[in-house]
């Protein structure tokens, strides 16, 4: 008998089971059963959010303090299991081990970053002059919905559960049925520590506990994190009861090599890891590369000679450096994208090989893909793939690498490639996105004190950082008047 783990929904600080099952399987090896989880219901969520508001008076009293003393505890307990944690999250997402434990350790920067941001709560900003004085003072929204996404599961559901704690919120967590185990396993040991109710975690499908945590009425506030066309259901069904909204969805990333790039080992390097990490299942992968003309034969040439050295396997395969996809739709999706790249006549290269003892057949494998001759109005190069292919397209001018690069409904991220540093600085400015990353453009190259977020349908408001944390909480004014 292999790894299993049985993880419940946690409402109002016990643990629930239902009949039913969801069952969670390895996308390295689709027969295997690794765990499951309970199909949570309505009044699963209801029961949750009224735990949630009868905790919240007594944990908005709590101090900064205290609250912070719960990420830094749940760093510790990460920390103390990281091996063991790290191999679960391997086993349900399907990534590379080292791309797990780098999703824990990133857990235990952005916990440790929120408890140390106590002073940004603690401290008034106070504002005094001739008409008198005037408090600015940040208070709770109250109890926050939590979706979250698959691909980064721990890390992304940490990115909106830290600040929102932290902050004096109340939390009903929904995570994804396609990764639910290794962040309920973690907010099991967390809701253990806190007062009853502070921390939910209801499990169960989008359609169903998702939308009951979109419309319950003593929800205030929602913090999303996944793709753009369920960003819109959220924003249609949350507006019936005019919630607060963050929303950090889908990504196009556009890689720009400027003439002037140094195109060597390191470049090509950087953007194996900025395309193909985690299979392209990033939400700020690169998503696209424009190279200018002039030196597009040569780039071209060395990205592909550097992509052959790609092995597919499973995140447990030492020798793996590409893992398989994380499930069955997201499969099909990307192969349908694929033929329908190649029926639209572009050159489409698979590249790379199989990572020794790998059966392709056994999991939800892919071999990379770099396309070429391929038309910027093509879905590939518009819309957001999430997956191991990759289209490079040449540009003539910055203007219309520029232009390019704007021309889609995405804004989350976009690099520039170049010796010229200040010009890139200059030039990222003229980029619709809500980052630019220069001569990088991967996992690892945002921070947790780096605001996070998108342009356009990427995203409302930003997440990490100091923003982050004000995103999850009411702006009040406290005003006293001497001049009337
Ligand atoms: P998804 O399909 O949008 O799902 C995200 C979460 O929303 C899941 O828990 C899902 O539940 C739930 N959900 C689905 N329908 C819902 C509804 N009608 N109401 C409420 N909740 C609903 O995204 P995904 O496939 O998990 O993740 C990949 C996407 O997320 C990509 O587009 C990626 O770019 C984006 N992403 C963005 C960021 C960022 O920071 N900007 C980070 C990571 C990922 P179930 O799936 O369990 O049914
Ligand atoms: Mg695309």
């Amino acid at each position: 008998m292999g790894d299993f783990w049985r993880e419940p929904m946690i409402i109002g600080g016990k643990t629930v089971i239902t009949e039913d099952m969801t069952q969670i399987c390895n996308p390295a090896r689709v027969i295997e059963q690794i765990g499951e989880v309970p199909v949570g219901t309505e009044k699963h969520v209801s029961d949750a959010v009224e735990a949630a508001a009868r905790a919240w008076p007594a944990w908005i009293r709590a101090s900064v303090t205290e609250r912070a003393g719960y990420l830094e505890s749940t760093a510790r307990y990460i920390e103390d299991h990281l091996a063991f944690l790290a191999r679960m999250l391997v086993l349900e997402n399907g990534k590379l081990l080292s791309e797990a434990v780098a999703e824990m350790e990133g857990s235990i920067g952005v916990l440790r970053y929120y408890a140390g941001l106590q002073k940004e709560l603690s401290t008034d900003v106070i504002r005094a002059d001739g008409r008198g004085t005037m408090v600015l003072t940040r208070q709770a929204a109250g109890v926050v919905s939590v979706i979250v996404p698959w691909n980064a599961p721990v890390q992304l559901g940490f990115l909106m559960i830290a600040p929102g704690l932290l902050a004096g919120n109340c939390i009903v967590a929904k995570p994804s049925t396609y990764a639910p185990l290794t962040l309920t396993h973690i907010l099991l040991h967390l809701a253990q520590q806190l007062p009853k109710g502070v921390l939910n975690v209801v499990q169960g499908s989008g359609s169903t506990v998702g939308s009951a945590l979109i419309t319950h009425p003593k929800v205030r506030k929602i913090s999303f994190t996944g793709s753009t066309e369920v960003g819109r259901t959220i924003g249609r069904q949350a507006a019936r009861t005019l919630k607060n909204i963050s929303m950090e969805l889908g990504g196009n990333d556009a890689a720009i090599v400027l003439r002037d790039a140094d195109i060597n080992n390191r470049l090509f390097q950087e953007l194996v890891k900025g395309v193909f990490g985690s299979a392209g299942q990033i939400c700020y992968a690169v998503k696209r590369i424009y190279v200018h003309q002039e030196i597009y034969d040569t780039f071209l040439d060395g990205f592909i000679a550097a992509c052959a050295e790609i092995r597919v396997g499973s995140g447990l395969n030492p020798t793996a450096s590409m893992c398989p996809l994380n499930n069955k739709n997201q499969f099909r999706q990307v192969t349908e994208l694929i033929e329908q790249t190649e029926s639209a006549g572009a050159v489409v290269r698979a590249v790379g090989a199989w990572a020794d003892d790998t059966n392709p057949l056994a999991g939800y494998f892919m071999l990379p893909r770099v396309v070429h001759g391929i038309d910027q109005q093509h879905p590939l190069v518009q819309d957001e793939q999430f997956g191991p292919v990759i289209p490079v397209l040449p540009f003539e001018t910055e203007e219309e690498a520029v232009a390019l690069a704007n021309d889609t409904e995405f804004g989350l991220g976009n690099s520039i490639w170049t010796r010229d540093v200040e010009h890139g600085f200059e030039l990222a400015k003229r980029l619709q996105s809500g980052s630019v990353f220069l001569n990088v453009h991967r996992v690892g190259a945002s921070a947790a004190d780096m605001p996070f977020g998108g342009f356009k349908q990427s995203g409302i408001g930003r997440g990490h950082s100091v923003e982050g944390l004000h995103e999850h909480t009411e702006l009040q004014a406290i005003i006293h008047r001497i001049d009337m």
